[in-house]
């Protein structure tokens, strides 16, 4: 892996406007706001949060499937260099070859009409990558290999596979295009435990054969934390914690980031039980509270979280947390967060 970021956005937002006319006051639904965030490249970067933080928006906006509202996105890979903000569409699809997706869904992201080969060998057909049928059958029988499905397979339509096999040929029809970049979205969420592993240590290998850089979303940090090497966890569109991904589980500074390491189940018959229940529902996008974003459901929260947003900054190396009181609480152990709020007259309290 490189120090080097193959991804990299400052400042990055990403609004939608839900309503707004002339009788109807306007409704922006702020889905990602002010990121700041490198990819390494070569990494396999995990990305964390509660459904609705906008993991899956931040993800799409590096595919440039969203649109940016606001700040940048710089891709860089060697002498190819693209800035997503203002990229021409005569850019696109050649970015489109370097940064592809695969899906959560491998039932509903295949085409039951097409045949296996027909599913994989469209992205070259629709980028013009291959200029003719045999080169094209030759590219697709090599990342069909690749992806240790069968040659025969390629003839079947996919209701012939199981979601294991799926998964396989929706990775297949990623990488043909020889990307670089990829998000795998949930790719794993669909599938049996038993199989979730298989399709993880294919894409371990596939990074390795390829040189690929990930950027892999989920919200299951057992598997965040057995395969990635870098983990940022985003709540209500802010990332508020990044840190390699020992650092991250073995020493985690912000609030929301304790809740959610508390709640992997553990075998251990003393941490059974204590596991902080993350309290209500996270705030709406449309309408998001005022100073620290966590501040509606952290044991923590003291005046000054109300007033002012926390800036990520650095607490270690490599390690970025969003949270005023993360020196404080540093000696908080993961599994105790919330068991016991810190009592608002405490000498140690940061004044507000
Ligand atoms: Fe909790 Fe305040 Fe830290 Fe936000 S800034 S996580 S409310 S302690």
């Amino acid at each position: 892996m490189s120090n080097k970021p193959l991804i990299s956005a400052r400042d990055l937002s990403v609004h939608f406007n839900l309503r707004g006319g002339l009788f109807t006051p306007k409704l922006v639904l702020k889905a990602v706001e002010a990121i700041n965030l490198d990819i390494p490249k070569g990494s396999f970067f995990g990305l964390v949060g509660e459904s609705g933080s906008g993991k899956t928006t931040l993800g799409r906006a590096f595919l440039k499937a969203n649109h940016i509202s606001r700040g940048s996105v710089h891709y860089a890979d060697g002498e190819v260099e693209y800035d997503l903000q203002d990229m021409p569409k005569s850019d696109l699809t050649e970015y489109r070859k370097r940064a592809q997706l695969i899906f959560q869904d491998p039932y509903a992201a295949l085409s039951p009409r097409m045949t296996v080969r027909d599913i994989i060998a469209e992205p070259l057909e629709v980028m013009g990558i291959t200029k003719t049928r045999e080169e094209t059958d030759e590219r697709v029988r090599e990342i069909a290999d690749r992806c240790r499905l069968n040659l025969e397979h390629l003839r079947r339509f996919p209701h012939a596979f199981s979601g294991g096999q799926r998964q396989r040929i929706s990775i297949a029809r990623a990488l043909v295009s020889s990307p670089r970049f990829v998000v795998a979205d949930e790719s794993v969420a669909a599938l049996d435990v038993s199989i979730q592993a298989d399709i993880l240590n294919l894409l371990k290998s596939l990074q390795k054969e390829l040189g690929l850089t990930y950027l892999f979303i989920s919200h299951d940090l057992s598997v965040v934390a057995h395969i990635c090497d870098h983990v940022a966890v985003m709540y209500l569109g802010r990332l508020v914690e990044t840190a390699p991904t020992r650092e991250l589980f073995s020493a985690p500074r912000h609030p929301y980031t304790k809740a959610l390491l508390s709640a992997i189940p553990s075998l251990d018959p003393d941490n059974a039980g204590n596991t902080q229940k993350l309290e209500g529902e996270i705030p709406s996008p449309t309408n998001p509270p005022p100073g620290c974003k966590f501040h509606t459901r952290c044991p923590f929260a003291i005046d000054i979280c109300k007033r002012e947003e926390p800036k990520l900054e650095t607490s270690g190396k490599e390690h970025d947390v969003a949270c005023h009181r993360w020196k404080e609480l540093a000696d908080e152990p993961a599994r105790a967060v919330g068991k016991k709020p810190v009592n608002k007259k405490s000498k140690n309290r940061t004044k507000a």
